[in-house]
């Protein structure tokens, strides 16, 4: 890996605004990176390349510009936040060929803080999955292990900002898509608190659960990128109307973990937790106790109705938000049809995907007349319990903390005949976006049995992004950092 390309968003950021490097040089050094590894780790649905160019050589002809936080700085954008000069395609053949007319707002506060915005990455149709292997447009490879997935939905942001070909990328987290494919990844992966980030311009999977949030290498790029994402926008009426903090000043402020009480639910390291992440958690644990952390038990009684209760909803809403997709609004119309309901059927039975037919079609039953009461309103009153577990537990702690998911990155096609297998693989993530709480996934460790990244994941109260950055920081600072991956070498 060219040095330049292993340097952390903040450091690249820093030699940008001293002028040691320009704009363009950043931005082609990212292209070069992806020129030679893309074969092999396939994290871009389109890399626009000229586009990133023009914009870099523009922003180096106006210099770098201190009120520009991000200025010059090459970032990815998942392939399902809507872009107005790049395809939009979600990884489905419905959008194989949408660009829309206009930019989502995190990606237009990206491009308002000087940031080139270099690809569009790769991700599970829609958002749904857990390895990246739903793909329309072919699958991502971990760049650690080019033998395994880069994990899900937002594999591709992970693996972009792993594989060096980008400095920082923004995933989507609807049950853990951001935590866990950061922690496959090595990366720090940060899910806001539902409403801190705008979703104008997120194509919707389910709208009560999905977040915008960064993938990073560093807690301070991740603070750096939420920074610029985050606050209210009056296009999205579920975004909240509350200051945002210096979440760089977090990031940093704090030199160790006196007086942060950290809550320790049993209920996340339940059996099934492989001994190789349960290893590398209890080691970042133990140095968080060093810095001066506290360790208080707390329970999460609702956890085991987690996953049900997340794939009754999740697909209730997308089978609703999918509807938009009819072949006449958008994407892809089937040739040949002899009526509107022939047409509308083919264009969907071309369009979508194995994965996403599944869903609308569990999502339309769980909402019909017969079985709503059974299903959709049951599984909304065990969310009302599963929010008032994490609300009780931060009566007596500060952070929660556990495992971002029970195993390390799997092998290619190893669960793609079990869809089952793969929900269940979403267990820690899944219960904080059902309470719409904030969370961040930390490159720990490696796993001694697959030499894979272990992440440990920092759970927070409503709005409380800037402690665990601050956390975070900390208990990073503290830790050996991962060495760089070895899939690429
Ligand atoms: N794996 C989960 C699902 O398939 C979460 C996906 C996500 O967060 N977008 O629904």
């Amino acid at each position: 890996m060219s040095e330049l390309t292993t340097k952390t968003l903040t450091e690249l950021r820093d030699m940008l605004a001293s002028g040691s490097i320009s704009a363009t040089e950043a931005t082609q050094a990212c292209l070069d990176r992806i020129a030679a590894t893309e074969d092999r780790v396939g994290a871009f649905t389109s890399v626009q390349a000229e586009a990133a160019l023009d914009y870099a050589k523009a922003l180096d002809a106006e210099g770098p510009q201190t009120d520009k936080p991000l200025w010059g700085v090459p970032v990815s954008v998942k392939d399902i936040l809507a872009t107005k000069d790049a395809p939009t395609t979600c990884a489905s053949k419905i959008l194989e060929n949408f660009t829309p007319f206009y930019d989502a707002t995190a990606v237009a506060r990206l491009r308002d803080a000087g940031a080139v915005i270099i690809g569009k990455t790769n991700m599970d149709e829609f958002a749904m999955g857990s390895s990246t292997e739903n793909s329309a447009f072919g699958v991502t490879r971990n760049p650690w292990d080019t033998t395994r997935i880069p994990g899900g939905s937002s594999g591709g942001s992970a693996a972009s900002v792993a594989a060096g070909q980008c400095f920082g990328s923004l995933g989507t987290d609807t049950g853990g898509s951001i935590r866990q494919p950061a922690s496959f990844c090595g990366c720090v992966g940060l899910k806001p608190t539902y409403g801190r980030v705008s979703r104008y311009g997120c194509v919707a999977y389910a709208s009560s659960l999905d977040q915008i949030g960064p993938l990073t290498r560093s807690v301070p790029d991740a603070a750096l990128l939420l920074s610029a994402i985050a606050g209210y926008d009056e296009r999205d009426s579920t975004s909240v109307d509350c200051p945002v903090p210096d979440y760089v000043a977090a990031a940093n402020e704090r030199q160790d973990l006196t007086g942060v009480r950290l809550g320790m639910p049993k209920e996340y390291w339940a059996n099934g937790l492989a001994p190789e992440v349960e290893k590398g958690c209890r080691a970042a644990i133990k140095r968080a106790e060093e810095l001066g952390a506290e360790l208080v038990p707390v329970d999460l009684p609702h956890t085991k109705y987690g996953i049900a209760s997340y794939y009754i909803i999740a697909m209730a809403e997308a089978s609703s938000n999918l509807a938009r997709f009819d072949g006449v609004r958008y994407g892809k119309r089937a040739q040949g049809a002899h009526d509107l309901i022939d047409m509308y059927t083919a264009s969907r039975s071309e369009g979508f995907g194995d994965e996403v037919k599944r869903r609308i079609m569990l999502g339309t039953y769980v909402l019909s007349a017969g079985y709503y009461d059974a299903y959709y309103r049951k599984a909304a009153q065990v969310r009302r319990l599963v929010r008032q577990d994490y609300l009780d537990a931060f009566e007596k702690c500060d952070i929660i903390c556990g495992p971002a998911s029970p195993v390390t990155a799997w092998g290619l096609e190893e669960k793609t005949d079990d869809p089952l297998q793969m929900y269940l693989m979403d267990v820690y993530t899944i219960s904080l976006n059902l309470a719409g709480l904030p969370g961040i996934s930390l490159p720990v460790g490696l796993g001694e049995d697959t030499g894979m990244p272990v992440g440990l994941q920092l759970l927070g109260p409503a709005f409380a992004e800037d402690r665990l950055l601050a956390a975070s920081g900390a208990l990073m600072r503290g830790l050996d950092p991962l060495p760089a991956p070895k899939g690429l070498e």
